[in-house]
């Protein structure tokens, strides 16, 4: 196997071995405090796409607000933290991490379509004024977030979430992942934006402050992505001759490569945005957006042990990993597919294998690759920084994965995979009284 302009974060040395951010990934393998399955996420590298990322805004005022269910570690979002970046929350929990790692309330939207009235109170309660904005996704949402504020004695900023109605084939991402069509649960239907303005003007504990939209992820295509900032563009324009609008907001979903080829960077999308916004004639406004994936997703491996190769018959041969669809889910939700690379390439030959977790279903499947014929005994499962321990279970009765985060060319910490205790205690159910 060659060097290795395939891996964006890792890459492989004359010696055969693979390294992430300065650090030999055997050497995790090998490290008693660790365990694995681990996930090995490479901070400088999430840094370095915060920056650039900031970078292409060049002086026009925005906010990156980094969605943190793509990876919710706090290291992660302190690090995003210190380079600019505000967040995207969709849940109490993560608002309260986000606070915790640094992130100022006012840098700080929560998205989601069924917010429960402590999360609105924690939101509306938050730092010296609540967080930036709440982003409400129906025209119902705006008068009990109108009441929360009420009850709470507050002000509460809001957005309105539009569902800009573009189907799913513009968007061109797997159908579990779009969310911006006529038939998706989020947003406020163009329809019924008026009847939002009216509540809005009527209810004088809320203040509009921005116009947001987010229609799917792993988007790779720019225009795409900008058929969803048009109809915000269009609809944000009317809004504001009602008003006083701060910023527009384009959600996230930029894509990354997961081997296929995708080119674009998040930059790219935010280039051709801010052209497209300053044709609207909103120059006056901010520019938010709220990529997840796009900052981390590339920068971040799973790091597996080959428990077992088996064969079949001569077409069925099996490489069998102690991670599985528990640990990483996308194969199995959204048939994703990660490249899977030996940790120590042998030499020799390479064969094509069905690369499987331990879980007890079929669909713990990570697909067939082309692996040494040779034996390896552990294996890096590629772009496994977003939506990979963020969604990981216990399912089976299996401990979640370690993590490892790497700076500086050394591991900075470790949080070691958990004990099958804590999962055997979880289950104990006990008599109250
Ligand atoms: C999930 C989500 C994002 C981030 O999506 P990515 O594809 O990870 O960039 C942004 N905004 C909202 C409202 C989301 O739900």
């Amino acid at each position: 196997m060659s060097a290795a302009s395939f891996l964006m974060s890792c890459s492989r040395s004359a010696d055969g071995t693979l390294w992430l951010g300065g650090v030999r990934l055997s050497d995790i393998v090998a490290d008693g405090r660790i365990g694995t399955p681990a996930y090995v996420y490479d901070i400088d590298a999430i840094a370095k796409e915060a920056r650039d990322l900031e970078a292409s805004f060049e002086r026009e005022p925005h906010l990156v607000a980094y969605a943190i269910k793509a990876n919710s570690a706090s290291l992660i979002v302190r690090a995003l933290a210190e380079e600019g970046c505000g967040a995207d929350v969709v849940s109490g929990g993560e608002l309260e991490l986000a606070l915790r790692s640094g992130i100022a309330a006012d840098k700080i939207v929560y998205s989601g379509v069924a917010k429960q009235d402590d999360e609105i109170d924690r939101a509306i309660l938050a730092g010296r004024e609540g967080i930036c904005a709440i982003n409400v996704e129906s025209v119902e949402e705006i008068a009990r977030v109108g009441a929360r504020a009420k009850e709470c004695g507050r002000t509460a900023r809001i957005a309105i979430r539009l569902n800009p109605g573009v189907d799913a084939e513009t968007i061109d991402t797997h159908a579990h992942i779009t969310t911006g069509h006529d038939e998706a649960k989020f947003g406020v239907a163009r329809a019924r934006i008026a009847d939002a303005l009216d509540l809005v003007a009527q209810t004088p504990t809320v203040r509009l402050v921005g116009m947001t939209s987010h229609v799917g992820s792993q988007i790779t295509n720019v225009n795409a992505y900008l058929s969803s900032a048009r109809a915000l563009f269009e609809v944000a324009r009317e809004v504001k001759a009602r008003f006083a609008l701060s910023y527009v907001d384009t959600g996230g979903g930029f894509g990354i490569d997961y081997g296929d080829g995708c080119s674009v960077s998040p930059a790219d999308f935010i280039r051709a945005t801010r052209a497209l916004k300053a044709e609207h004639g909103l120059s006056n406004l901010a520019l938010y957006c709220e990529p997840g994936r796009g900052l981390v997703g590339a920068h971040g491996v799973l790091v597996a042990r080959v428990t077992q190769r088996k064969v079949g018959d001569r077409e069925h041969r099996w490489i069998i990993l102690n991670a599985g669809m528990n640990d990483l889910i996308r194969p199995a939700l959204y048939q994703a597919r990660h490249r899977i690379v030996p940790l120590t390439a042998p030499p020799g030959p390479l064969g094509a294998f069905r690369v499987v977790g331990p879980v007890c279903e079929s669909s713990d499947d990570f697909g067939v690759h082309d692996l040494p014929e040779d034996h390896f005994d552990a294996v890096a499962i590629l772009d496994a920084g977003a939506y990979g321990f963020s969604m990981a279970s216990t399912y089976n009765g299996r401990a979640l994965p370690a993590e490892v985060f790497v700076r500086g060319g050394r591991i900075e910490a470790i949080a070691p995979r958990h004990e099958i205790d804590a999962w055997v205690h979880a289950r104990m159910a006990t008599v109250p009284g």
